[in-house]
C-alpha cells in the first residue's frame, strides 16, 4: 500500500454518543459492507455487546474511501468502548492511530469521557477530528455544544462538523476531513521490521491471534517472527486485515493495521504491549508498550454446584484470554465453599465477566460484595494487600489501613452542583476544584475513596441529577482512614462472605439497613434466623427472620405422592440461586444486598 495514502484513527466519544452508528455508518458509506448485510452495531460482534448496545472490545476495520480529492485511501478504523471501566482499551487502540475522531452528542455536550477520551488522544499526540453527532434529534442544540468542543479544542466553532451518525447525513465530509487533517503514518519502510501489538484474541483453533499496527519495515507470511519482551519466536502462519472479516494477506507493511496468526497457543507469549520484529534483520529497540492494568473492585465467585470448579476455573483461564484486565485466583469460603477471587477494573466490567461465564460457558454462580483492595499496615510494621474483607487481620495487630483514593470529574448543568456536593460530602468526599465548561455547565471535582465510588456511588449521581451528571475518574493513591471490619452473623454464626470494611463512622448505619435489607432476602426458614452486624464481638444491630408456620409438604399430608413431589420439585427451582450456610438457606441476592444500600 502506498503509505502516504493509509490513515488510522479511533472514534472516541462519551458512552452513548454515537460512536458504533458512525462505524457502521462509514461502513456502508465505502461499501465494505453491503447494505443487505448491514446490521446496527456491526463491530459489536459479542452477542452481549448487541443486547447491552455497548461496545465492549475494542475493533479494527480496513475500509477504502474515495475522497473528493480524487485519491482512494485506505482507513483503519478503531471502534473502542466508551465506558470509564474499559479506558484502557481506549489508551491501546489510541497508541495505534495518528488520529481521532471525537463525537460528541448534539443534544448532550461534552461529558466526562468526552474529556477524559479528549486528553488521552492529546497526550498520545493525534490530531483530533471533533464532530457533532444526532442532529437530527429536535433538541439538538448545535451552537452551544460546537462552542463548549471550541473551549476545549480551540477549535473555530464554525469548522466542528454536524452530522447524523443515524441517517448518514456529513458522514462523507468526516472522511474527507478526516484524510485531510490526519497525517499519513511516519514509519520507515527499510528499517528493521516493528509492530505494536495493541490488542489479541484467543481462538480455539487457530490459537492467538495477535491484533498489530505495524510501524517499520515489513512482514511476510511464512516469516519467521520475534516477540521482543517475552522473547517468543513463531513463524507467521496467516497475515491479513479485517474487512470487516478476516481477510488473509502476503504482508503488512508501515501504517498497516491487521492481524497475525502464528499458532502460538498462550496468550502471554504474544502479550498485548509487546513489540513483534522478524527474526532476520530484527530490531533492536521496542516500541513503547503499555502499563499493566490494575484490578479497582474484587469479588468472589463461586459456582452454586460445587461440581462446577473444575469447569469455573477453566472458563476463567478462557477468559483471561480475551480480557487482560481480569485477574482471579482460588479463594476457598467457610459458607460458599471453593471458588475464586475475582479482580475487574469496576463494576460494570464485573457484571460483564460474570454475564459471560454464566452464558458463554454455562456456569450458575453465585458473587459476594464487591470490594476494594486495601492496604493494611500491622504492628510489626509489616505491609499486607487485603481485598478481600474477611482476610481482614486482627484489629489489635493493626498500625493503620490505608484505602485507595480517586480524584473524580463530575460533569454536570450547573443546576445539581448542590445536590452532587451533598452526595460527595456523603460519600466521605473533599472538594477540590469547580470550574465552569460554559455559563450553565460546571465540572467539579472531588477526591473520593474509591470504596465508595464501586457500590452506588454512580447510580445515586445518575438519579440525583435525572441522568444529566457525567463521571470519570482516576485512582489518585492510598490515604490512611479509619476502617472496621463489619461482620455478619446468621444464628450466631459469622459469614465470612457477608462481611465487609467500613468507615467507623458509618458502621452502625450500614450494619442496620444491611440487616433490614438481609431480612428481606433471606426466606423463612423452618426455625427463627437472627441477623447480627457486629464490628469483632459488638453487635451494632440485630434483625429476626422468623420461622414459618406450615410445613409444605406437610400440607399435602395424605395427598397423592406425584403432587408432593411436583411441589418439593417447584420449591427446588425457585431456590436455584440458594446456597445452605450452616443451616440456613441464603439467597443470591443477599450476598449482594450491599449494593442496594444507598
Ligand atoms: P456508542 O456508545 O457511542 O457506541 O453509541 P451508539 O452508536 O451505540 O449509539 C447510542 C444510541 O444513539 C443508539 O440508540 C443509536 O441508535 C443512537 N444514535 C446514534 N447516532 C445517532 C444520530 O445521529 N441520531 C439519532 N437520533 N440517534 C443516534
Ligand atoms: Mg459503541
Amino acid at each position: 500500500a502506498d503509505q502516504s495514502k493509509i490513515r488510522n484513527f479511533s472514534i472516541i466519544a462519551h458512552i452513548d454518543h454515537g460512536k458504533s452508528t458512525l462505524a457502521d455508518r462509514i461502513l456502508e458509506v465505502t461499501k465494505t459492507v453491503e447494505q443487505r448485510d448491514m446490521k446496527a452495531q456491526l463491530l459489536d460482534s459479542m452477542d452481549l455487546e448487541r443486547e447491552r448496545g455497548i461496545t465492549i472490545k475494542a475493533q479494527a476495520v480496513r475500509v477504502m474511501f474515495d475522497a473528493s480529492d480524487g485519491e482512494t485511501y485506505q482507513l483503519h478504523l478503531i471502534d473502542t468502548p466508551g465506558h470509564v471501566d474499559f479506558s484502557y482499551e481506549v489508551s491501546r487502540s489510541l497508541a495505534a492511530c495518528e488520529g481521532a475522531l471525537l463525537v460528541v452528542d448534539a443534544s448532550q455536550g461534552v461529558e466526562a469521557q468526552t474529556l477524559a477520551n479528549t486528553y488521552l488522544a492529546i497526550d498520545g499526540g493525534l490530531e483530533l477530528v471533533p464532530v457533532l453527532n444526532k442532529i437530527d434529534l429536535p433538541g439538538a442544540e448545535p451552537e452551544r455544544v460546537a462552542g463548549e468542543v471550541s473551549e476545549l479544542l480551540g477549535e473555530d466553532p464554525d469548522d466542528v462538523l454536524r452530522i447524523s451518525a443515524k441517517t448518514g447525513m456529513g458522514v462523507r465530509e468526516v472522511l474527507d476531513q478526516l484524510v485531510q487533517k490526519v497525517p499519513a503514518p511516519g514509519g520507515d519502510p527499510t528499517a528493521a521490521p516493528r509492530a505494536l501489538i495493541f490488542d489479541s484474541e484467543f481462538d480455539q483453533y487457530r490459537g492467538v491471534i495477535a491484533y498489530i499496527r505495524v510501524v517499520d519495515g515489513t512482514f511476510t507470511k511464512g516469516e519467521a517472527i520475534r516477540a521482543m519482551a517475552a522473547g517468543t519466536e513463531a513463524e507467521i502462519d496467516e497475515i491479513g486485515f479485517f474487512n470487516p472479516a478476516m481477510t488473509p494477506t502476503a504482508t503488512l507493511g508501515p501504517g498497516e493495521v491487521g492481524y497475525l496468526i502464528t499458532g502460538v497457543k498462550d496468550v502471554a507469549m504474544l502479550r498485548v504491549g509487546d513489540t513483534l520484529t522478524t527474526k532476520r534483520g530484527a530490531a533492536t529497540e521496542a516500541l513503547p508498550g503499555y502499563q499493566d492494568v490494575k484490578p479497582m473492585v474484587f469479588c468472589g465467585l463461586f459456582p452454586i454446584d460445587s461440581d462446577d470448579y473444575p469447569d469455573l476455573r477453566d472458563a476463567l483461564e478462557k477468559l483471561t484470554l480475551n480480557d487482560a484486565a481480569l485477574s482471579w485466583e482460588p479463594e476457598t469460603s467457610e459458607a460458599l465453599g471453593f471458588g475464586f477471587r475475582c479482580g475487574f477494573l469496576g463494576l460494570l466490567h464485573m457484571d460483564i465477566v460474570r454475564e459471560r461465564l454464566e452464558r458463554e460457558y454455562d456456569l450458575e454462580l453465585m458473587t459476594t460484595m464487591p470490594s476494594v483492595e486495601f492496604e493494611v499496615e500491622l504492628s510489626s510494621r509489616e505491609i499486607v494487600p487485603v481485598h478481600n474483607p474477611s482476610d481482614m487481620p486482627d484489629p489489635t495487630k493493626i498500625r493503620e489501613i490505608r484505602e485507595p483514593y480517586i480524584k473524580a470529574s463530575i460533569l454536570t448543568p450547573k443546576e445539581f452542583v448542590g445536590t452532587i456536593m451533598e452526595l460527595c460530602q456523603d460519600k466521605r468526599g473533599t472538594h477540590a476544584g469547580m470550574q465552569y465548561l460554559s455559563a450553565d455547565r460546571v465540572q467539579l471535582e472531588y477526591d473520593l475513596p474509591l470504596a465508595e465510588i464501586v457500590l452506588d456511588f454512580f447510580d445515586q449521581l445518575k438519579s440525583r441529577t435525572r441522568g444529566y451528571a457525567s463521571l470519570d475518574y482516576e485512582l489518585s493513591g492510598l490515604r490512611a482512614s479509619d476502617l472496621v471490619k463489619l461482620d455478619i452473623l446468621l444464628s450466631g454464626d459469622p459469614v465470612d462472605a457477608l462481611s465487609m470494611v467500613v468507615h467507623r463512622t458509618k458502621a452502625h448505619d450500614v450494619g442496620r439497613v444491611l440487616a433490614e435489607k438481609l431480612k428481606q432476602k433471606i426466606p423463612r426458614q423452618q426455625f427463627d434466623v437472627p441477623i447480627q452486624a457486629a464490628i469483632g464481638s459488638r453487635v451494632v444491630a440485630r434483625e429476626t427472620v422468623k420461622a414459618y408456620r406450615k410445613d409444605v409438604v406437610a400440607k399435602c399430608y395424605g395427598g397423592d405422592i406425584s403432587r408432593k413431589r411436583k411441589l418439593l420439585e417447584k420449591q427446588k427451582k425457585g431456590k436455584a440461586r440458594m446456597k445452605q450456610v450452616g443451616r440456613v438457606e441464603v439467597p443470591q441476592e443477599a450476598f449482594l444486598a450491599v449494593l442496594e444500600l444507598g
